[in-house]
């Protein structure tokens, strides 16, 4: 199951909730002051692998040159 962050829009707290994705905290109140509707962060896991993806890239096309040092 997928683990969600959100916002409270009263007090700001920060919480984690795990639900699945077809499912909606929207009605799961705030941990610290009870306000419900928390607003949903994006998750910085995505921006993350998306980074990792051109970078594998950048390793790749080195990964030649440090083969021929393997051949001695
Ligand atoms: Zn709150």
């Amino acid at each position: 199951m997928p683990l969600y962050e959100y916002r409270c829009r009263k007090c700001g707290k920060i919480f984690e909730l795990f639900h699945k994705m077809s499912e909606d905290a929207s009605n799961t109140p705030c941990p610290e002051c009870g306000e419900v509707g928390p607003e949903k962060q994006m998750s910085a896991v995505s921006s993350v692998s998306k980074g990792g993806g051109v970078e594998s890239l950048a390793s790749s096309s080195c990964g030649p040159g440090g083969g021929g040092g393997g051949f001695s």
